[in-house]
């Protein structure tokens, strides 16, 4: 039995980890869920899996679900506030723990997580980008297992040799190929971009995402820190990741080997392929998913991604180059960009523009400790503010 945390149970991940926990009740079972401010679906996940505790970032909201519970006679501890998320994430009895919250909120209770030497299944990938090196020095020191859930790095995990040990070169790798969907603008016209809308932006032709992960994958800033997500996983530099803009999504990512052969992982475009990979890591179990239909399928493309159309992807690559707190800088400023976007606050064209005059303003300096990472976070939060007011 594999007791579970779900940091964002409500969100996309969160609900499809637990579609996959609810086909095996004899694999899992679940410690705590916890989310946002979504009470109803906190509600009826705290009736169907009834975790020792349930977490609402809220302490209102938290009030009212502890108050529902009651009524409907679950004794169910509910918490509130950032602190209990990593109250649960290094709890004894938690074995694995989900990272599924989006965004810079998700870091330090995966960071907690990884310092207890708990099993992590990452799709967080911003923990990575963020504090990679602080991140990945607490999985080494703890012990801890880190299975990667984000769909490429999963595959390329897959593709790797079992037990693999950061050394591409020794392991007979030449690179790494990320494929990317190309997003739901891969062939919109230029002059079209500047007026598309969220809800355009949130609409992907292959996934059903969160939104934020959604207009990164509009704007191919997703790809960019999934580059940063595959140095710190896979220890590879920037020039061993190609990224490969494959519109089918069938192919989530390829490894080339130094004698010519190409590994790759396919499967249906669903979540609960390396969701449950990493849940029954290093064995398979039944995620509920489709077999892939390669006579559907039939056509597979390639082609080599349009910085010009994503400059989001250059800003990426730029900002693992420059190394130190600049990947920080660059998802703190995206994640201001993006939420300004959401709100209909900014075009979706300024996201770049506001990311790279917050590039362009700051220095950058070296990681030492989570703090060197906190403060780039809150400069460039500040940073990109103030460039959005000027815009
Ligand atoms: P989502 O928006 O659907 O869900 C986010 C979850 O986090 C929700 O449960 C929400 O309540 C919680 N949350 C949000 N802000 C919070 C905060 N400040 N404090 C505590 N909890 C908070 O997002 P998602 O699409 O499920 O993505 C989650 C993570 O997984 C992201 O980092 C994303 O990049 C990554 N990821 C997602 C997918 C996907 O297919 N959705 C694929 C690969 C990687
Ligand atoms: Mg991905």
């Amino acid at each position: 039995m594999q007791n579970l945390v779900i940091l964002g149970s409500t969100g996309s991940i969160g609900t499809s980890t637990l579609d996959v926990v609810a086909r095996h009740p004899d694999k899992f079972r679940v410690v705590a869920l916890t989310a946002n401010s979504q009470i109803d679906l906190m509600f009826m996940q705290c009736m169907q899996f009834k975790p020792r505790y349930a977490v609402m970032l809220d302490e209102g909201i938290a009030t009212r679900l502890r108050q529902r519970l009651r009524e409907a006679g679950q004794a169910i501890e509910v918490l509130s506030g950032a602190a209990a998320l990593e109250q649960v994430s290094v709890l004894p009895e938690t074995d694995t723990v989900m990272a599924a919250i989006v965004g810079a909120a998700g870091l330090q209770p995966t960071l907690a997580a990884a310092r207890a030497g708990k099993k992590i299944l990452l799709a967080n990938k911003e923990t990575l980008v963020m504090a990679g090196n602080v991140f990945m020095d607490a999985v080494r020191a703890s012990g801890s297992v880190l299975l990667p859930i984000d769909s490429e790095h999963n595959a390329i995990f897959q593709a790797l040799p079992r037990g693999y040990n950061g050394d591409l070169a020794g392991n007979g790798v030449r690179r790494i190929l990320l494929t990317a969907s190309g997003g739901p603008f891969r062939n919109t016209p230029l002059d079209e971009l500047q007026n598309v809308t969220p809800e355009q932006a949130c609409a992907h032709p292959n996934w059903v995402m969160g939104r934020k992960i959604s207009v990164d994958s509009a704007s191919m800033m997703n790809k960019g820190l999934e580059v940063i997500e595959a140095h710190w996983l896979f220890n590879a530099g920037a020039d061993d990741i190609q990224v490969v803009v494959h519109p089918q999504s069938v192919i989530h990512s390829l490894v080339e080997y130094v004698d010519g052969s190409v590994l790759a992982q396919l499967g249906n475009p669903d979540m609960r392929t390396p969701i449950a990979y990493g849940l029954a890591y290093p064995e398979r179990i039944d995620a509920g998913v489709a077999p892939l239909d390669l006579f559907k399928v039939a056509t597979m493309n390639f082609t080599a991604p349009d910085l010009g159309r994503f400059p989001c992807l250059a800003l990426a690559y730029r900002a693992l180059r420059a190394a130190g707190t600049a990947p920080a800088i660059l998802n703190a400023a995206n994640e201001v960009a993006v939420a300004a976007f959401l709100d209909k606050r900014i075009s979706f064209l300024s996201i770049p523009r506001v990311i790279e005059a917050v590039l362009d303003a700051l220095p950058v300096n070296a990681v030492g400790s989570l703090d060197d990472v906190l403060g780039a976070d809150g400069e460039a939060r500040r940073a990109a503010q103030q460039q959005i007011r000027q815009l």
